[in-house]
């Protein structure tokens, strides 16, 4: 659906934030305020399809509405945070590995089904977005988040605005190049952050160093079970003192924090925020980061950035959604 044509939503009251996510399909419908009235969470299954799961996307702003004892006609407008590249124009999801889909419309049926404005955005820039306006970048106007789990995406606001680029898909922290005959990346390339830095690539090192016997102490803390190896897993041997352990995490967030250095240099940002599952080990990884800003960023760059970690954990991909739609379709600001 073009958002042009959409129903207007001037002085809308709620606003439903839906974060799609390969597991869970995470709802929130929020006030002007952008306060939380409401919260669903759904399973994804994407093996019956995309048809089931748009269907169970709409069974959330159903059941939230109904919670909240408003209708449908109600809310402002829609924001939905999907993976992968989409087409934020068309409200086309192009390629989403994780819930199997190609060239899926999302918008289109949402806005239909609900007769309510509807947007699509990437889901590691609703994440920005929600951390840039009511999280640990509040305030903050050129600010870059970065999510580290299984893999690594960011999201950029730039000027106090979410910039996507010119097709939509900036904010690819991830896929720079931090290794020349590096690491194969999942998108094609060699030595991307994420082949280097990703929760996913700090388990592939410590299963191949559990394999020499200088990961005696992964092996032992894996049961003898390279397959159970996981980034918490190594995170939990480098805090019980295991050098093998610490030298890998120490390496990968070397390598985030050299990403990010880089950035700095391009963009001048006031704040960095990092979340995600592996940052949940902290001090270790903004210790790192911080020191390879120090050493790697010109000094104008490094003096007053703020590097810090992310505050809305789960919540953000639907938060934003919420902030995206409200921003985007009503042109509100909270
Ligand atoms: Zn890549």
């Amino acid at each position: 659906m073009d958002v042009e044509k959409a129903p207007s939503a001037g002085g809308a009251r709620l606003f439903i934030g839906i974060d799609l996510g390969g597991t869970k399909i995470a709802s929130a419908l929020v006030d002007a305020d952008m306060k939380t009235m409401g919260r669903v969470t759904v399973a994804t299954r994407p093996e019956e399809g995309p048809d089931a799961v748009i269907g169970r996307m709409l069974g959330t702003v159903w059941e939230l509405c109904e919670g909240h004892g408003c209708g449908v006609g109600d809310v402002g407008a829609i924001g939905i945070g999907c993976p992968g590249p989409l087409d934020q124009e068309t409200g086309i999801v192009l390629d989403a590995p994780n819930l199997m889909w190609k060239n899926v419309s999302v918008a289109a049926p949402v806005a239909q089904a609900t007769g309510l404005p509807v947007c699509v955005e990437n889901d590691a820039n609703v994440a920005a977005l929600a951390e840039n306006r009511m999280g640990a970048g509040r305030g903050a106007r050129h600010m870059m988040y970065v999510t580290v789990s299984t893999g690594i995406g960011s999201g950029l606001i730039l000027d106090g605005r979410l910039y996507v680029g010119a097709m939509g898909a900036a904010g690819e922290l991830g896929h720079v190049t931090m290794l020349a005959d590096g690491p194969l990346c999942g998108c094609g390339n060699r030595g991307c952050l994420e082949s280097l830095a990703s929760g996913t690539a700090i388990a592939q090192r410590a299963r191949e160093a559990a394999a020499r016997p200088a990961g005696a102490g992964i092996l032992e803390a894996a049961n003898g079970d390279i397959d159970a190896i996981d980034s918490a897993l190594v995170a939990l041997a480098a805090t019980g003192g295991d050098a093998t352990a610490q030298a890998i995490m120490r390496a990968a967030f070397e390598y985030l924090g050299t990403a990010v250095a880089n950035v700095l240099n391009l963009l001048n940002l006031d704040m960095v925020v990092i979340g995600g599952g592996v940052a949940q080990v902290g001090d270790v990884l903004f210790d790192t980061v911080k020191r390879m800003i120090e050493l790697r960023a010109m000094a104008c760059m490094a003096r007053d950035v703020r590097v810090v970690p992310a505050l809305l954990g789960a919540d953000a991909g639907a938060l934003g959604a919420a902030c995206c739609a409200a921003e985007r379709l009503t042109k509100y600001v909270p």
